[in-house]
C-alpha cells in the first residue's frame, strides 16, 4: 500500500472541522450573549471549545441586566419593583412610576 497516513489525515481533517465550526459557533454565541448584555467574550471562548454546547447554551442564558449610563445607577423600586437609572450622586430618587422617596444606601 501506499505511503498515506489515514489516521493522522482523519484526525487532520477532524481537527481542522472542530477549529471551523468552533469558530463559526463562538461568533454566533458571542453575539447572541451580546445581545443579551451577557458576557459575549466567555460565550465566544465557549463556542469556540465546545461548538454545540456554546451556542445552545448562549440561547438558553437569561438575559443580563443592562448597564446604567455613566453616572446612573440601576434601582429597583421598593415599592412597585420598577427598575429605573437614577443619579447615582443623590442620597434618594423618586419613583417615576409610584412617586415613592426612597432612601439610597450610601454607597
Ligand atoms: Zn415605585
Amino acid at each position: 500500500m501506499g505511503g498515506i497516513d489515514t489516521a493522522s489525515d482523519v484526525t487532520g481533517v477532524l481537527l481542522l472541522v472542530w477549529i471551523v465550526s468552533g469558530s463559526v459557533c463562538g461568533v454566533i454565541a458571542g453575539t447572541i450573549a451580546g445581545r443579551k448584555n451577557r458576557d459575549s467574550l466567555g460565550f465566544f471562548l465557549l463556542g469556540l471549545l465546545f461548538p454545540v454546547i456554546g451556542v445552545v447554551a448562549a440561547i438558553l442564558a437569561a438575559p443580563g441586566e443592562p448597564l446604567p449610563p455613566l453616572g446612573m445607577r440601576a434601582v429597583t423600586c421598593p415599592r412597585c419593583n420598577t427598575r429605573q437609572n437614577v443619579n447615582a450622586q443623590l442620597p434618594n430618587y423618586e419613583c417615576w412610576q409610584c412617586k415613592l422617596d426612597v432612601q439610597l444606601p450610601v454607597a
